[in-house]
């Protein structure tokens, strides 16, 4: 059976406090994928999302960029999200263009005032997350307080996964409750093999993966079936369970690591894949059209289009205009139109933007997010669509109900 290619992609936001690390995981993720070759420093000005000189200047991610990159046969679109309370719409904007999330928290701060702000914006968006317990090398880091600062601030039902091999200065790896085996990382990167559990944390990983199944089985028909029948659940089960515990907004699976000290990356983009919706997973959107009449549309690229202008950049290259496409495909050299602004606009190039250079596209499909060229005068929040069939997206903060998949 050939799968749909929608399958492989994953529109993922990064959502932190200031100080978090987003733009610190943000690079790793970069770097991991191979989407970038030399790791930016924060402190050093160089990190690829921040293209704004008064973004590094000032040391937060002011404004959203959209990166493209690859892991295990499937493309990550990234959009970066600002942290910053002032940054209210620009957050919002991108929220509504994500099908998923990742939430970065401190391991010794838990969850701070910024994070809750930007929390209760995705669950207004119905955003599915999954959590990324970060600076898991910093004294006082304490996987256990964190969950529990997610779970009594959020009111999620966080599901951690992972086990930390090691505390501060000696935190070197997890122990996977899935695969019930060791992930480490030496100063020189990853080491290859999964290793078995190290014996003097085999009883703490066999009772947390006990009581993973336990909390999964009680908000998971399906896996209440299993749990019941064998007493257990089956690693295939306990994913697929995870998976739709957090496409519905059920749970929060929760990972950690260092971003900094290059710990952890790698399982977590297993877990954006693993867990996090693609654009095939997500309602359609809403939209009305010409004669005020509601229309739905999903991420079908046969379908009339429907984009939406995210962020607007000026760049070298030109006025840089981010679009998510909802519905339908968009050519280079298109005529569309500007259903907010009411007017035609001319698609001259289309570019995927892969944090140090821009690929030039033909086209872009339903569901993809890329940047294209040529439009003189849509901004942020405009819906572009096929000019024989105009609709406005309807404006964010709209709550969608998540779909439900069990
Ligand atoms: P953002 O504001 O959320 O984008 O956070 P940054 O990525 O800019 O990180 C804030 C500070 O925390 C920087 O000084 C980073 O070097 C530091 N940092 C990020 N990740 C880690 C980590 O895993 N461990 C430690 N110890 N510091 C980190």
């Amino acid at each position: 059976m050939r799968t749909n290619p929608l399958a492989t992609v994953r529109n993922l936001g990064i959502l932190a406090h200031v100080d978090a690390g987003k733009t610190t995981v943000t690079e790793r993720i970069l770097f991991a994928t191979g989407t970038t070759y030399k790791r930016g420093e924060v402190h050093d000005g160089t990190t690829v999302t921040d293209f704004d000189p008064q973004e590094r200047d000032r040391g937060i991610t002011i404004f959203a960029a959209a990166v493209s990159c690859a892991w295990d046969g499937h493309r990550i679109n990234l959009i970066d999200t600002p942290g910053h309370v002032d940054f209210a719409d620009e957050v919002e904007r991108s929220l509504r263009v994500l099908d998923g999330a990742v939430a970065v928290f401190d391991a010794v701060a838990g969850v701070e005032p910024q994070s809750e702000s930007v929390w209760r914006q995705a669950d207004r968006h119905g955003v599915p997350r999954i959590a990324f317990v970060n600076k898991m090398d910093r004294a006082g880091a304490d996987l256990d307080a964190a969950v529990a600062s997610i779970r009594e601030r959020l009111h999620p039902v966080p599901l951690a996964v992972q086990l930390p091999i090691g505390a501060e200065d000696t935190f070197t790896g997890v122990v996977d409750l899935l695969c019930m085996c060791a992930l480490t990382w030496t100063d020189e990167g990853k080491a290859d093999d999964a290793a078995p559990v190290p014996d003097e944390l085999r009883e703490e990983a066999r009772a947390r993966r006990r009581l993973l199944e336990e909390t999964v089985a009680e908000r998971h028909p399906g896996a209440l079936e299993e749990f019941c029948d064998t007493g257990t659940l089956g690693d295939a089960t306990l994913a697929a369970a995870l998976r739709d515990l957090t496409h519905r907004g059920d749970a929060v699976v929760v990972l950690c690591g260092s971003a900094y000290r290059n710990r952890g990356v790698e399982p977590l983009l297993d877990a954006v894949l693993a867990y996090l919706p693609s654009p095939l997973d997500v309602p359609p959107v809403h939209g009305t059209d010409r004669d005020g009449g509601e229309q739905r549309r999903a991420a079908d690229p046969a379908a009339p289009l429907a984009a939406l202008a995210f962020k607007v950049n000026a760049t070298a290259t030109g006025r840089l205009t981010y679009l998510r496409v909802y519905s339908g495909t968009i050519e280079k050299g298109d005529t569309v139109w500007d259903a907010t602004a009411r007017r035609s606009e001319r698609v001259a190039r289309i570019l995927r933007v892969q944090a140090d250079r821009h690929d030039r596209l033909d086209r872009a499909v339903a569901g993809d997010i890329v940047a294209v060229i040529g439009l003189k005068s849509a901004r942020p929040g405009a819906t572009l669509c096929a000019p024989e069939n105009p609709l406005v997206l309807e404006p964010p903060g709209v709550a969608e109900p998540v779909v439900s998949v069990a």
